[in-house]
């Protein structure tokens, strides 16, 4: 469907009329452009619901008020669409490949990642980002004519952030831009930079309320340290949750205004009309101010340090990579403990480097209670199987 609302957007947007397609011809859709199709394709996958357990910084039992992967998708898409929508660009595409983003994750955030990059180290390796792609090309089982969700080009672009250049060789026209030095579409870099925006401010926002950061400590933050003074200042009896609150929202406002006007004079000044004037530029074009990704880097940094290292946090690191180092060890000492329908994969998979391929799919797909039930039913004698 050629929608009418694409007159209003940049001749450097993504057009639909105009994407490089899907894998699988497929008719058009009468009333939905083709990336309406690819975000609600997304929206309907089993992927995406298990994203409401997986960890983003907490695991998810330990409290309901906590970010998961979910909400942080979420979030980013929210971020990315007034981004896109700010700058004429294709708002439908941006909240495609946000959704899309983390679909790939393992449970237990990054340090299940880590685990199972470890684990798959001789049969190349593990990496969340790719296995993104893995889900939508492959994995997802809900079309009668193909595998995965034959989504456009322009969404799996996005969602491949990054690839090592052995990888991009194999994946053919998506690797290509790796290769060249090409830039993906604007709506992909909104996605990557609407992702850092939500994840940084969420994790102030849940490390307050877990008690593992406290203002005192992020008062040194730049980026905090402002918006914090200017809401004391305006209100000086607000109560402390709302405070917070305030706070943080001010910074994600201010975030995305710098990214905003930064941006629109970037693409002035390069000069694109089209997509693949944007490919074709030496620089990404989405970008925040100098000072901003200075402050940027300096929250990052705190968050690192004070967090993401907090001993609570890695203590669940610690138990998440035993889990998924044990799942996987004994999965692959005998395949015939893996449910059938893995079974059958792996015994149509070729040599050991497919059978652990079939493993860490498995894996890579739990939830985190789904891990953690998984493993006592593979350990615990007295646990049902
Ligand atoms: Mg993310």
């Amino acid at each position: 469907m050629d929608d009418s609302r694409t007159q209003d957007l940049a001749p450097y947007a993504a057009l639909p009329g105009r994407s490089r397609g899907r894998r699988y011809r497929e008719p058009e859709s009468a009333y939905r452009t083709e990336y309406q199709r690819d975000r609600d394709r997304v929206i309907h996958s089993s992927a995406f619901r298990r994203l409401e357990y997986k960890t983003q910084v907490f695991v998810n039992h330990e409290g309901d008020m906590f970010r998961t992967r979910l909400t942080h998708s979420i979030e980013v898409a929210q971020i990315g669409r007034s981004i896109a929508r700010a700058l004429r660009l294709n708002e439908d595409l941006a909240e495609a490949v946000a959704l899309a983003h983390d679909l790939g994750h393992t449970p237990f955030g990054h340090s299940g990642q880590d685990a199972l990059n470890r684990c798959m180290k001789d049969y190349g390796g593990f990496e969340h980002n790719l296995q993104s792609l893995r889900v939508v090309d492959e994995l997802e089982e809900r079309y009668a004519e193909f595998n995965g969700l034959n989504l456009t080009f322009e969404t799996r672009e996005g969602i491949l952030k990054h690839c090592s250049p052995r990888d991009a060789r194999e994946l053919g026209d998506l690797g290509e831009r790796f290769l060249n030095k090409r830039q993906p579409g604007l709506e992909a870099q909104i996605a990557n930079l609407a992702d850092e925006i939500a994840y940084n401010n969420h994790d102030v926002d849940d490390g307050l309320r877990s008690g593992l950061i406290t203002v005192e400590q992020l008062i040194g933050i730049e980026l905090f340290r402002e918006q914090h003074e200017a809401v004391s200042r305006a209100y000086p009896d607000i109560a402390p949750r709302r405070l917070q609150h305030e706070v943080v929202r001010r910074m994600i406002n201010r975030q995305v205004t710098d990214l905003i006007d930064t941006s629109r004079a970037a693409i002035a000044a390069a000069g694109v009309s089209s997509i693949e004037n944007v490919r074709a530029a030496s620089d990404l074009l989405i970008r925040f101010s100098p000072q901003m990704s200075e402050a940027n880097l300096a929250l990052k940094r705190f968050l690192r340090e004070h967090l993401y290292r907090h001993y609570r946090v890695r203590r669940m690191t610690a138990k998440a990579d035993r889990i998924v180092r044990a799942l996987f060890e004994a999965f692959m000492a005998d395949v015939e403990v893996l449910p059938m329908d893995y079974q059958h994969k792996v015994r149509k998979a070729e040599a050991v480097a497919g059978q652990a391929r079939v493993v860490a799919d498995y894996i890579a797909g739990m939830t985190d209670r789904y891990a953690i039930a998984e493993y006592e039913r593979l350990f615990n004698p007295s646990e049902r199987t």
